[in-house]
């Protein structure tokens, strides 16, 4: 990526949140997409379960509902088909069987060029963050084994921590709120306990593959980097608003030195 393009792209964002500079201090990472090549199992489970609840879901489609809740989906999917959404026991035998098909797949591999990237992040100083939908039991687990020495539990935001989900900006915010009160434990506190001062959304980056995703980093007010590792034309992340976009994680850890300098640098 030419070093203008990024340059350009920092400006405008700064131009439209009226910050007068970039200073990045932590990362947020998205992980199914991002950090794990998981979406075409995903896809893969989705269609095959509509298809044997006799509703039509095509694999693209998938992509573009990732982030959301299952019922989410399931209700969209069921009004198009059906004319009305789903009750609550569809739902629950929906998400299921679902869950059992996505179990059954080969194990998603690391993204290649993913922890290359997160290696060269955190040694800008840099900190690397996880924010995801998912609620898997073994995620930490999971993490620190593809990613060695990366993340740190306290800095990670999954489906436990929030109530609404992506595209919601709740769970960037609360990614900026932990990032707060676990390295800036000597900021001062307003009434209610919080820390206040200090962080604010130029401190940080989201890295996102999804519509849905990239809509909730740009709703938090971080200037939000999407990858697109999935079948949708790159359009569909550019509306949302995404800043930058790289066609790979292997594409964004080579030109890694050029972002980070365009996102500490005064521009
Ligand atoms: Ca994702």
């Amino acid at each position: 990526m030419d070093r203008k393009e990024i340059e350009s792209a920092v400006g405008t964002y700064l131009a439209q949140k009226g910050y007068g500079r970039m200073a990045l201090k932590a990362a947020m990472f998205d992980m199914d997409g991002v950090l794990f090549d998981s979406m075409k199992n995903h896809a893969k489970s989705w269609h095959d379960t509509m298809a044997h609840f006799g509703m039509d879901l095509p694999e693209w489609e998938a992509y573009m509902h990732e982030g959301r809740t299952g019922a989410g989906t399931i209700n969209i999917v069921s009004m198009r088909e059906r004319g009305h959404e789903a009750t609550e026991e569809e739902i629950h035998n929906i998400y299921q069987y679902k869950s059992e098909l996505f179990n059954l797949c080969p194990k998603a591999e690391r993204m290649p060029g993913a922890y290359e990237l997160l290696v060269k992040v955190k040694a800008s100083g840099v900190v690397p963050m996880v924010v995801t939908g998912s609620g898997q039991k073994t995620l930490l687990e999971r993490l620190n084994r593809n990613f060695p020495d990366i993340f740190k539990r306290e800095l990670m935001v999954t489906a436990f921590d929030v109530k609404y989900g992506k595209p919601n900006p709740e769970p960037y915010l609360m990614g900026m709120e932990k990032y707060r009160n676990t390295l800036s434990p000597a900021l001062p506190r307003n009434e209610a306990g919080v820390p206040c001062g200090e962080i604010a959304p130029n401190h940080f980056i989201v890295v996102e593959n999804a519509p849905l995703g990239v809509r909730a980093g740009v709703a938090a007010g971080v200037f939000t980097i999407a990858v697109n590792t999935g079948p949708l034309p790159d359009e569909v992340l550019l509306n949302q608003g995404a800043n930058l976009l790289f066609h790979s994680m292997r594409e964004f850890c080579d030109e890694w030195e050029k972002v980070y300098e365009e996102l500490t640098v005064d521009s």
